[in-house]
């Protein structure tokens, strides 16, 4: 149950170049929210699009292509994309909302749509919730240490920076590449993560993360009868997708599974470890 319900889980990756380009990995959430706009299945998304200051997104509410092309790749900062949601649905007047989210903005949605307090004639707009993996997160300034002080880059250089294979690396546009070991980064971490017990959104319509995969390919599940229709009924027959069965790739589902064990069993420990953090007292659990 780590890797969450789920009806479908493919190797996937976007049949165009343009998205392809400068995506993270195989372009998923950008071609799908693309396809939906199209289509008519949304009128919008909310995405994290680019900021005042390098790799510091702020959550826009995307109704073009070239929009959603801005927002392109990942920034391993906090965007927090649910504030937009309401606003979307109200000055931007969207009746069907797309919106991309780590795992727990993902439960946000979930939570607001159920509980929605302060969040009024918002829940079923929402007509399309794409996660993204997520094993952490990092505050802007220790993004900013681990890029400039620790890998030597500018952060106004930077093309592209990623996670895997125990390596954080930083890209720039004359072709350097940077890397640190990922064990120096965890300082830097949010400390809210540590309490986290979802690793590959469990609750979007579709969720998807460059783990399982090749280079360039995303490993992509589809989850609710939505994310199925719209991902398998027409996205994929409409030939907006390459894909291939999670079993043919390499390292396929094995070790998604594994890297969301580790996560939830680390975390879980944390989480047990509050209820006796003091003297006779715990620290909150918001679980229970
Ligand atoms: C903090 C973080 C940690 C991650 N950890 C993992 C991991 O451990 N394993 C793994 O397989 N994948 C992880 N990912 C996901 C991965 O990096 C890609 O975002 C994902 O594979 C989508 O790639 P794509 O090519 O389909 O997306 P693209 O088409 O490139 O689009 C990326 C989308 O992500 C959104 N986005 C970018 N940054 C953020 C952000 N900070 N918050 C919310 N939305 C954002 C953008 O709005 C954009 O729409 C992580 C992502 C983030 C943001
Ligand atoms: S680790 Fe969990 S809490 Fe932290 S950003 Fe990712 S999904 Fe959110």
């Amino acid at each position: 149950m780590v890797l969450g319900n789920y009806k479908n889980c493919v190797s996937a990756r976007a049949a165009d170049p343009a998205i392809l380009s400068a995506s993270q990995d195989g372009g998923i959430v950008t071609q799908l929210f693309a396809f939906a706009l199209e289509e008519g299945i949304i009128d919008g998304a909310v995405v994290a699009g680019p900021g005042d200051e390098p790799y510091k997104p702020e959550p826009v509410v995307a109704t073009t292509v070239a929009e959603l092309m801005e927002a392109r790749g990942t920034r391993y900062t906090i965007c927090p994309n649910v504030s937009m949601i309401k606003e979307a649905t109200r000055s931007y007047g969207l009746d069907k909302v797309g919106v991309v989210g780590t795992p727990c903005q993902i439960q946000a949605v979930r939570k607001a749509q159920l509980y929605p307090m302060g969040m009024r004639s918002v829940g079923d707009k929402i007509a399309l919730a794409i996660g993204i993996f997520c094993m952490e997160n990092f505050p802007y300034q220790g993004l900013e240490t681990m890029v400039e002080d620790l890998c030597n880059v500018k952060m106004e250089s930077a093309v592209k920076m990623d996670i895997g294979k125990g390596k954080f690396s930083v890209y720039t546009a004359r072709g350097a590449v940077s890397q640190i070991p990922l064990k120096m980064t965890h300082k830097f971490e949010q400390p809210g993560c540590h309490v986290c017990l979802d690793y590959v959104a469990n609750l979007a319509d579709v969720s998807t993360g460059s783990v399982g995969s090749p280079d360039g390919w995303s490993t992509v599940f589809t989850r609710t009868k939505k994310g199925e229709t719209i991902w398998g009924g027409k996205a994929i027959e409409a030939g907006y997708f390459e894909t291939k069965p999670i079993a043919d790739v390499k390292p396929g589902l094995d070790l998604v599974t594994k890297l969301a064990t580790d996560k939830i069993t680390k975390n879980q420990k944390t989480l047990d470890e509050r209820a006796s953090f003091g003297v006779d007292k715990g620290l909150r659990n918001p679980y229970i």
